[in-house]
């Protein structure tokens, strides 16, 4: 038996792989705490031998190093784990995990991964090898400086820009202007100029991130992936049609834009781990 997560900043997913079929499962992550979510399945199905985790965080050989959206409890959960039990435990970044299957998908060796849901992060592979950095925490999009508020970040700082180009980034800057939730679609389509703001404020945020990282590592194929961009794909049109003036010229020559078709980037790269190909 195999048991795979995808957690990030709002939903704790897992599925099951067992011989008579797969069991699915999807909880708030904000209610539940990943190693009890874990220790809770081991004791239901104590015949479980790997475990393949996608993180939204900054993981180091099996060491949660530091996670702006999620409450963390024990982070050396592979030691944890693999002390206690009979089993192997890989755990990885939740955008490299996308990267590794969304270049699976693709059969790629040149793809770059980026991703918005409650965060906005990205990942890179090139030539055929996913690009690290010395601690796993390259191409931390998200929380590079862009803009001074009066927000704070999940990481601590004021200036990210994940507090323009995310759902947690919305949600922070309705709160802030005392307004209703609302969704990325419904701020788009407001009659009202300070919500209509508030969207153009991410779009801008979500084109410079995009024409940095295409500068920064000139892909042959950028997917991009993740909650607000599936429910909202008329935002990779808008980053299409205005990325021309915005990302070095000679680094968009035969560049394809994609939206994911993946149900589950993340978690299809949870199921990568096993095979250790991008280790
Ligand atoms: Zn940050």
């Amino acid at each position: 038996m195999k048991l795979f997560i995808d957690i990030g900043g709002t939903h704790l997913r897992s599925e099951l792989q067992m011989p008579s079929g797969v069991i699915s499962d999807s909880v708030s992550s904000q209610e539940h705490d990943l190693i009890s979510f874990i220790e809770k399945k081991l004791e239901l199905y104590p015949f479980i031998t790997f475990i393949g985790i996608s993180y939204a965080g900054q993981i180091y050989k099996g060491e949660i190093l530091s996670a702006p959206n999620i409450a963390l409890k024990e982070p050396k959960i592979k030691e944890y784990f693999e002390s206690r039990y009979d089993l192997r435990l890989e755990i990885d970044n939740d955008l490299n995990c996308a990267a590794m299957a969304e270049a699976d998908y693709f059969k790629s060796d040149s793809l770059l991964a980026l991703y918005v849901g409650t965060g906005i992060g990205s990942a890179f592979i090139d030539e055929g090898r996913l690009i690290r950095g010395s601690k796993n925490m390259a191409f931390e999009i998200g929380h590079i400086p862009y803009k001074q508020t009066s927000l704070r970040c999940g990481c601590g700082k004021t200036n990210c820009l994940e507090l323009y180009a995310s759902a947690s980034g919305l949600q922070k800057w309705m709160e802030h202007l005392k307004m209703p939730i609302l969704s990325f679609s419904e701020l788009e389509n407001s009659k009202n100029k300070q919500k209509r703001g508030i969207a153009l404020d991410f779009k801008e945020a979500l084109l410079f991130a995009t024409a940095t990282l295409i500068t920064l590592t000139n892909p042959k194929i950028i997917v991009f992936g993740g909650g607000v961009i599936e429910h909202n794909p008329q935002i990779v049109e808008y980053l299409k049609e205005n990325i021309e003036g915005q990302a070095f010229s000679g680094s968009l020559c035969g560049l394809n834009f994609y939206i994911s078709s993946l149900e589950n980037g993340a978690m299809s790269g949870a199921k990568l781990l096993e095979e250790n190909i991008y280790e």
